[in-house]
């Protein structure tokens, strides 16, 4: 996969001009998931109470470190960020934890990755706002217990199944984050590029809409590679020629894939006949890491019908080797 269109965050995404979304108004889609979130920030507010800890879930890219520091703000709170695998050592979540105000937000991204001694530390903590420390070693440790502010803990992972149970149930608002559709993205393009100060066609906007993989940091950084393009070739507009144009020279596809979607997809069809096959077996033909496999390739695949997972592996369906402009193998059942 590309830096372009890998989901995961990179350089491009602190530009000069950001692109994300500041406030409730200005955020598109996952209407169920804003209404419900709305409801539960105003409650806190009319209490005057921390909001209870929320815990975002889905691919990445779609939008839960924008809203970990929309509730904040929503809230007026301050907002406070790390992820798990930063957190090396129990001091480092202490020092955080011990310097959070009351109803602050802490957002920790990647919170399955941390380490089981940490997560230890954090369920007291969560659950009645104690820190419980161990200062020294050997005969003259003694535990300490430090009282917390009230505080929300916002988590994001890729997958609720990479939590550990207790943790999970930690947290009273769980919220699951979908893929966008291609008009919810028309919307996202078409404030980005109003953003940007670049004028840009109703179709311009939907061909970079469909090819972003349902992911808004996907839609914004096609945006500003399409933006160079109609710049510099163009006619200082986004059409939809120019758009499929620039698209095609980034190696994305009509159907918004990129080179690794296409090289999973293909080694499926071509080795192993369509599959099912298992997934260490397609992460050491791609030299990919399964992980990323399954939380990046995957998800998009599967959402878009060309894959499926079965017990016996993954396999390919009908609209795959369709796409890939292969004729299906006699006899497979896809
Ligand atoms: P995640 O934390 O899930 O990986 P982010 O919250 O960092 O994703 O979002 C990635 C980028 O996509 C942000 O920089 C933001 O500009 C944009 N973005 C995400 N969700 C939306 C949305 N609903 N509307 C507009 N832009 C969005």
């Amino acid at each position: 996969m590309t830096d372009l269109t890998s989901p995961a965050a990179g350089r491009d995404d602190n530009l000069d001009v950001s692109l994300r979304p500041s406030g409730f108004a200005e955020f598109v889609g996952q209407a169920a998931a804003r209404a419900n979130l709305e409801v539960f920030i105003e409650a806190a507010r009319q209490r005057g109470a921390a909001l209870d800890h929320v815990l975002f879930v889905g691919p990445p890219g779609l939008g839960k470190t924008t809203l970990a520091q929309i509730i904040s703000r929503e809230l007026g709170v301050g907002f406070r960020a790390t992820s798990g695998p930063v957190i090396a050592k129990a001091g480092d979540l202490a020092a955080l934890l011990t310097n959070l105000e009351d109803r602050d937000v802490l957002f920790i991204d990647e919170i399955h990755r941390l380490s089981p001694a940490i997560e230890e530390i954090l369920y007291p903590a969560m659950e009645d706002f104690q820190l419980d420390l161990i200062i020294g070693e050997g005969p003259a440790a003694r535990s300490v217990r430090i009282d917390l502010a009230r505080f929300t803990l916002v988590g994001a992972t890729t997958r609720a199944g990479l939590l550990t149970t207790p943790l999970r149930d930690r947290f009273g608002i769980p919220v699951r984050l979908n893929f966008y559709t291609p008009e919810e993205l028309v919307l996202i393009v078409q404030r980005g590029a109003r953003l940007l100060g670049m004028p840009m066609a109703q179709d311009g906007a939907m061909e970079i809409a469909r090819r972003s993989r349902g992911t808004p940091r996907i839609a914004g950084r096609l945006l500003r590679r399409v933006t160079d393009f109609a710049l510099v070739d163009g006619s200082g507009e986004i059409t939809r020629s120019i758009a499929d144009k620039a698209l095609l020279r980034l190696d994305v596809d009509a159907r918004g894939l990129d080179q690794l979607d296409r090289r999973y997809l293909s080694t499926i069809a071509d080795f192993y006949d369509g599959g099912p096959v298992g997934i260490e077996t397609i992460a050491a033909a791609l030299s990919e890491p399964r992980d990323a496999i399954e939380e990046i390739v995957e998800p998009y695949l599967l959402q878009q019908g060309f894959i499926q997972r079965t017990p016996r592996g993954r396999m390919l369906t009908g609209a795959a080797f369709q796409h890939l402009g292969k004729t299906v193998p006699q006899g497979f059942v896809g």
